[in-house]
């Protein structure tokens, strides 16, 4: 048995298998981009960090998100995603 005092801190947790294999299965259908990471929010939801090029459409808001997202749930196997937009650097 542990006699380790808790800490408080919260435990950062990891994102779930899903969402890490969305994200390396994702691929934006007009622009080369890339994925930054997953964050998972205190509500347990996984986010993924998508950088697209600064012209990119999809980033602009002119063509949705969705699509691209989906095609890669397809791809990794996967029935749940959530894809976020993230800004060029
Ligand atoms: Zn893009």
């Amino acid at each position: 048995m542990s006699r380790r005092k808790p800490s408080g801190k919260h435990r950062r947790q990891r994102p779930a298998k899903a969402a890490v294999k969305l994200a390396k299965a994702y691929r934006c259908g007009s622009c080369i981009s890339e994925v930054r990471g997953i964050r998972r929010d205190d509500l347990g939801v996984d986010h993924i960090n998508v950088v697209h090029d600064a012209e990119c459409p999809v980033l602009n808001g002119v063509l949705p998100d969705g699509p691209d997202a989906f095609r890669a749930a397809a791809r990794a196997g996967v029935s749940m995603l959530a894809v976020r937009v993230g800004g060029a650097e």
